[in-house]
């Protein structure tokens, strides 16, 4: 579902540049449930950022869904971004003037749900991630991981291929982390949704079906551990 081949990218000004992806191949299939891992300033953001079609990688090709990515234009890159790929980022994603049941709505109303099918969704999902009774609440009044099950319930209400989630257990508390995970991998199971996450948090990292190590912008160690450990050196 994800080929990335050779993929560079190079953050650069007038007064300088910094080579931040070298080289990088990856690919991830349909149904996996994949942490990218690495020490801060490896290029985590950066990469979940081209996977996510946020940005452009400087050279190198990109296939997502079957579909080479590099000749598309803004506003079709938009289409797929709204229509295949949920996003969940660390704290404070979620609009604090909009209740979870309307912050779970967002998404969908992007991409031209019918208003009736969009509400009933969204309460089906906010039930699934456990917090439909909360669904008249605002962001001010959910803990940090109900905060999170939201910001998770909208990324997949819209029925994404792929959710990409950069750091999502940041700032919560180990029984938080812990729901999320459960919550996130049920969602992997049960509707194969693809997810792709990074983090430096070793209970995160513990419990994924495959770990890509990131360093310095290159893939030092690709483990795949629902398979009897196996790893794959690189
Ligand atoms: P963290 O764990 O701290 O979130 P990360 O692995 O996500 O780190 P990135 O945010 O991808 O790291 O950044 C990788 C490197 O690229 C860093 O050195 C960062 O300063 C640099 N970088 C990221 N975005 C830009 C940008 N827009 N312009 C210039 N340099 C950038
Ligand atoms: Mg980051």
């Amino acid at each position: 579902m994800i080929k990335l081949n050779q993929i560079n990218k190079i953050f650069s000004d007038k007064h300088q540049s910094f080579h931040c992806l070298k080289d990088l191949n990856l690919e991830v299939k349909q149904g996996e449930f994949t942490v990218i891992a690495g020490p801060s300033g490896s290029g985590k953001s950066t990469l979940l950022n081209i996977i996510g079609l946020l940005d452009k990688p400087s050279s190198g090709s990109y296939e997502f869904d079957g579909q080479n990515v590099a000749k598309l234009n803004n506003n079709q890159l938009a289409d797929i971004r709204r229509e295949k790929i949920g996003f969940v980022f660390q704290a404070y994603n979620l609009m604090p003037v909009l209740t979870a049941l309307e912050n779970t709505e967002m998404i969908m109303e992007f991409c031209n749900v019918d208003k009736k099918v969009r509400r009933q969704r969204a309460m089906e999902t906010l039930e699934a991630v456990g917090l439909g009774e909360f669904k008249n609440r605002f962001p001010a009044q959910l803990s940090g991981g109900q905060q999170q099950r939201v910001a998770v319930a909208r990324a997949i209400a819209a029925q994404p291929l792929l959710v990409v989630a950069d750091e999502p257990t940041a700032n919560l508390d180990s029984h938080s982390t812990e729901s999320l995970l459960d919550l996130m991998q049920s969602l992997n199971q049960e509707l194969g949704v693809t997810f792709l996450f990074s983090s430096h948090d070793p209970r995160v990292i513990d419990r994924a079906h495959r770990v890509v190590h990131l360093q310095d912008g290159q893939i030092v160690k690709d483990v795949c551990t629902n398979n009897n450990d196996q790893q794959v050196a690189v």
